[in-house]
């Protein structure tokens, strides 16, 4: 009891903008302790003094109870000898040093508190669309720097009430120290416009925009990471809003009330409930029971998200039947959602944005006067083989940091030319940015290049060594260059493939050597060849192509990569069947020239990418001639291969050569007689998934190495990366896949940054 002592304990990780410090008021004052908490550029900083026991207690209770949102990585403490006194415990001023080495906490939906009150015709933010508290809201979208404070956000120009300062100071509520609380007297307001960007004179904007999506309009909604495109997904404005969005077949997200709701579209697993009810709400990619028209032609999936904002609730709210309890109930309203990002440029986050490119698209806009600062996408995810993946990681994910094993100068690598993403290094953390979008438009570019500059102001670094991908054609490629040009720093080309794979060991933090399956589209190969389904040998920064898929030519080049009937008849000339390329697809009119430039190998490369050997296949069985979108095809033969069930692979389908070329060109063959698209589908799964697992376990034994590296665009496909995962974990390997990234192109940056890390601690 007289036992009293003085301790200094800090607090890192992501602990800033997350109630951390009315947590610990909360608790010193339970414990009797006195002092005082900060945040500072570390994390939160602890001063306290009091009994021996509950300094301990205080500590341990710090890692147990701590906030929803929060996430610790270290707490540390050392005892003081000077014996200042302190009376209270205090919550005292920001610290604002030089290095900023606290997390950013992502946008994050509304919490169960706040919906309540939204729905309290009591509570004084009864419909208020910009309620939220320490437990949720967006964050990253709307701080321009750090530390987390209401001067540094776009809330800074909302001036509190008197009631809101007084909550915000009252310590022990869901408000004390809320940066961005606001209510309907003091907080943002939504504003309606015509398509003419004239305001519509309302009472209740949400109201009126409630009752133009049930008369079959088209709203352009502003969200928390930009503007949305929002219809009833069971009106004709679906259709317009195709032919607007120049968007042919392309699937659509939607957005239900709840689970049950949900239930009543999709096939949903315990998984997928609880990642549809997370508060990252992601849009997440589900199995469907009927087809909506129009909003996923000819897939079996739909991508369905919950409502996250307050306004998305009060929306449903204005559409949903009323009845007590609704917010439970199984709600009729499906709304179409999707980003308004006209011909694949980025998200619009402004109302001069919108005006300038949703004009013609949206038949009204729904408004408000908090700035976006920085656009983020929706996050689309997946259960697969029992594990959450990720698809496009964006929105509720981003800027939360992966942990490397070792630390090292910081990195910016530059990412692929699609799907592009950006990753900065700072110490042992890798910040891969938001999905920032295909490189061949000059929003994109321009996202890219803002990206890097407001990465490099909140995490406070200069990066001292630039990484990008090995094909100099890809923007991002050319601006790695011009800026290691233009600051004098070192620069490092990575090939695609390695980077796919040194994504996967960032992630789980081995330095050891692997062998890692890339089965992807194209990228460049260290042969100035267009590689995809590579097996590689990686060690550290190293790698070594030791296998690949026999390489078939691409008619065309990368016309081929959108014409499947195009890799079909490279496959059948090289089957010797030329001579069937005419007849099978009459309603193609290139398949002469394509006969002509097969026999004269001209503008004919090869590529070994296990992307073009499905789009083969699915030409083959005539599942699809021409492609509307990436993937289109490989995700018909994956549907149909659900529906038909398991098949034995065919042994004889495949055939590995002494140097590690796995040819699939006998499947082929086969899959050119097959009259039975579902069967055939199943049988190229099934020998696929065979063939790999026959490579890899022929290199294993050549390597002596028992670990896998899985990743490339191909693995999002379910059937794939179930099959691969199976055999190869019942053959004794340890099979590593992306976890923390999405496999495909959006986890390109990561991998540049490892073995830009491993090239330099290795060279140092
Ligand atoms: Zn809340
Ligand atoms: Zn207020
Ligand atoms: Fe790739």
């Amino acid at each position: 009891m007289n036992n009293i002592i003085h301790a200094r304990i800090r607090i890192t990780g992501q602990v800033q903008g997350v109630g951390f410090r009315p947590f610990v008021y909360r608790l010193a004052h339970e414990l009797e302790l006195t002092g005082w908490v900060r945040n500072d550029n570390l994390g939160v900083d602890i001063t306290i003094q009091g009994a021996q026991s509950k300094l301990m207690s205080l500590i341990e209770r710090l890692r147990n109870e701590a906030p929803y949102l929060a996430r610790i990585e270290q707490i540390t403490h050392e005892l003081l000898s000077e014996q200042g006194e302190f009376m209270e415990f205090n919550i005292i001023p920001s610290q604002d040093g030089r290095q900023r080495q606290t997390a950013i906490t992502p946008d994050m939906a509304i919490c169960t508190d706040c919906l309540f009150e939204l729905f309290d015709p009591g509570d004084r933010r009864y419909q208020h669309p910009f309620i939220n508290c320490i437990h949720c809201g967006p964050r990253y979208t709307l701080t321009a720097k750090l530390p987390y404070d209401r001067a540094n956000t776009s809330m800074n120009t909302f001036k509190q009430c008197p009631d809101c300062q007084q909550e915000y100071e009252m310590p022990g509520t869901r408000r004390f120290h809320a940066q961005s609380n606001s209510c309907p007297a003091c907080g943002p307001t939504l504003r309606l416009y015509d398509k003419n960007w004239q305001t519509i004179v309302t009472d209740d904007a949400l109201m009126s925009t409630a009752g133009l999506i049930r008369a079959g309009k088209i709203v352009a909604i502003k969200g928390i990471g930009g503007f949305h495109l929002v219809c009833d997904a069971h009106s004709t404005a679906v259709t317009r809003l195709r032919e607007g969005k120049q968007r042919d077949e392309k699937p659509f997200a939607v957005m239900v009330l709840n689970t049950t709701s949900a239930k009543c579209h999709a096939i949903l697993s315990s998984k997928e409930i609880a990642l549809l009810e997370s508060p990252e709400r992601p849009i997440v990619l589900v199995q469907s029971t009927h087809e909506l028209p129009g909003i996923a032609p000819g897939l079996i999936n739909i991508g369905i998200m919950l409502p996250y904002t307050p306004l998305h609730y009060l929306l449903f709210s204005e559409l949903s039947p009323k009845k007590t309890d609704w917010l439970q109930q199984e709600s009729p309203v499906v709304l179409l959602m999707t980003s308004a990002n006209p011909y694949g440029e980025p998200l619009v986050t402004s109302d001069a944005e919108a005006q300038y490119s949703l004009t013609g698209l949206a038949d009204a806009f729904l408004s408000h006067d908090r700035d976006i600062l920085h656009r983020c996408d929706d996050s689309v995810m997946r259960v697969n083989v029992a594990a959450p993946q990720f698809i496009r990681r964006a929105r509720g994910f981003t800027p939360r940091h992966i942990l490397l094993p070792f630390s090292g100068p910081s990195v910016l690598a530059c990412g692929a030319g699609l799907k592009n993403t950006l990753c900065i290094t700072r110490e042992n953390k890798a910040f891969v940015s938001q999905h920032i979008g295909d490189l061949d438009h000059a929003g994109t570019r321009a996202m890219l290049e803002e990206t890097v500059a407001h990465l490099c102001e909140i995490l406070d670094i200069q990066p001292e060594l630039i990484a990008h991908d090995l094909h100099p054609d890809f923007y991002s490629s050319q601006f790695a260059a011009n800026y290691a040009a233009q600051h004098g720093i070192p620069v490092i080309a990575v090939q695609h493939h390695h980077a796919h794979i040194a994504a996967i060991c960032a992630e789980h933090r081995t330095s050891l050597p692997v062998l890692g399956l890339a089965l992807d589209g194209v990228g460049l190969g260290t042969d100035g060849k267009a590689w995809g389904g590579e097996l590689l040998y990686v060690a550290g920064a190293r790698f070594e192509r030791i296998g690949h898929l026999t390489p078939i030519a691409m008619p065309g080049g990368d016309r081929a990569a959108q014409e499947p009937w195009r890799m079909a008849s490279a496959a059948l000339f090289q089957l010797g069947r030329g001579n069937e390329i005419v007849q099978r697809f009459p309603k193609q009119s290139g398949t002469k020239t394509v006969v002509t430039m097969l026999q004269r190998d001209l503008n004919c490369p090869k590529t070994s990418s296990a992307g073009r050997l499905f789009d083969a296949a699915a030409g083959l069985l005539g599942l699809c001639e021409r492609q509307n979108y990436e993937g289109q095809a490989a995700m018909f033969m994956e549907g149909l291969t659900i529906k038909q069930g398991r098949v034995e692979a065919q042994n004889n389908g495949y055939a590995i050569t002494e140097n590690g070329e796995l040819d699939f060109l006998p499947l082929l063959n086969i899959l050119a007689d097959c009259s039975n698209k579902a069967y055939g589908a199943a049988l190229f799964h099934a020998t696929l998934g065979q063939g790999l697992v026959a490579l890899i376990r022929r290199a294993a034994q050549q390597k002596n190495i028992t670990t896998i590296a899985l990743s490339g665009g191909c693995l999002l496909n379910s059937v794939l990366s179930a099959a691969l995962i199976e055999e190869l974990t019942n053959q004794g390997f340890h099979v590593l896949t992306a976890q923390q990234l999405p496999p495909n192109d959006g986890g390109i940056s990561l991998g540049q940054a490892w073995v830009a890390l491993q090239s330099f601690n290795q060279g140092a």
